[in-house]
């Protein structure tokens, strides 16, 4: 099955209960919205997915096509076609933009096969047109210095350069004004279809103005306590959290 499946994810850091019991599907061409409440496991679910070492699986499993992905380091589901887009994007000192895209693009090849310069090249100068960003950004080291919307910006020209089977956006809208919003958005729309699918992670429905979800999920206290379409994140929006908090001590 061409899918991530979460199933009964039960999810602890130092003994503390987090994640109690997910259950989700997300097909391959499909957008999934999470939402929820801050503190209530949406950033834990993220980072387990993608093997945050600090946090421990205590029930349950994730499958990736299928295939468990509980046991395998952070390369090795990049390499199943995982990308996560992180709330609070890394700055790496000394190195530029174009040689972490370059190292990144090698990291997803089998052994022995070689990122041509044509094809990076290729790719960056799409990619770069998408984003409508000048070329001499990918000689500015990685994250430094950055707006919050450059480092967005910076997020989604590596998703489109690295062509993920999934990803699990968290919180990419955080911080961010209409435009660069709609740059994120523009990004992304511009990769959906049937090779797609994922989890677009967001306390606030405005990022689902632009990137409309498939379903939306909302997670309280570390269970999914109702699922729906769009109009879900729109009634979030107009009527707040109160009712769904309800939802999970009924
Ligand atoms: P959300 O993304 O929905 O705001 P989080 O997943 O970040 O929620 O956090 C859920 C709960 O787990 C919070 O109470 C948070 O303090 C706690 N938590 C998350 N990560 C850690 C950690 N590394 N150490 C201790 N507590 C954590
Ligand atoms: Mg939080
Ligand atoms: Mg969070």
């Amino acid at each position: 099955p061409h899918q991530i499946e979460i199933r009964n994810l039960h999810v602890s850091v130092d003994d503390l209960s987090i994640l109690r019991g997910i259950n989700l599907t997300i097909p391959r061409g499909e957008l999934h919205a999470v939402m929820g409440p801050n503190g209530n496991g949406k950033s834990t679910l993220a980072k387990v997915m993608v093997g945050d070492p600090e946090y421990t699986v205590t029930e349950g499993d994730i499958l990736v096509d299928g295939v468990s992905i509980l046991e395998m380091e952070p390369d090795e589901r990049a390499r199943m076609g995982l990308f996560l887009a992180f709330q609070y994007p890394v700055e790496i000192p000394g190195v530029t933009i174009a040689n972490f895209l370059r190292l990144a693009m090698q990291a997803r090849k089998e052994e022995g096969e070689e990122v041509s310069f044509t094809e990076f090249y290729g790719k960056l100068q799409t990619s770069l047109k998408t984003l409508d960003w000048d070329e001499s950004i990918v000689e500015r080291y990685l994250n430094a210095g950055f707006s919050g919307g450059e480092k967005k910006r910076n997020e989604i020209l590596q998703m489109l350069m690295l062509e993920p089977t999934y990803i699990i956006m968290d919180e990419t809208d955080s911080g961010l004004d209409v435009d660069a919003l709609k740059v994120v958005a523009n990004g992304v729309n511009s990769m959906r279809g049937e090779n797609l699918g994922g989890l677009i992670i967001t306390h606030y429905q405005r990022l689902l103005d632009y990137i409309v979800p498939d379903k939306v999920h909302i997670i309280v206290d570390g269970r999914v306590v109702q699922s729906g379409g769009p109009e879900l994140a729109k009634k979030l929006d107009s009527q707040g959290y109160d009712w769904v908090k309800e939802l999970a001590t009924a």
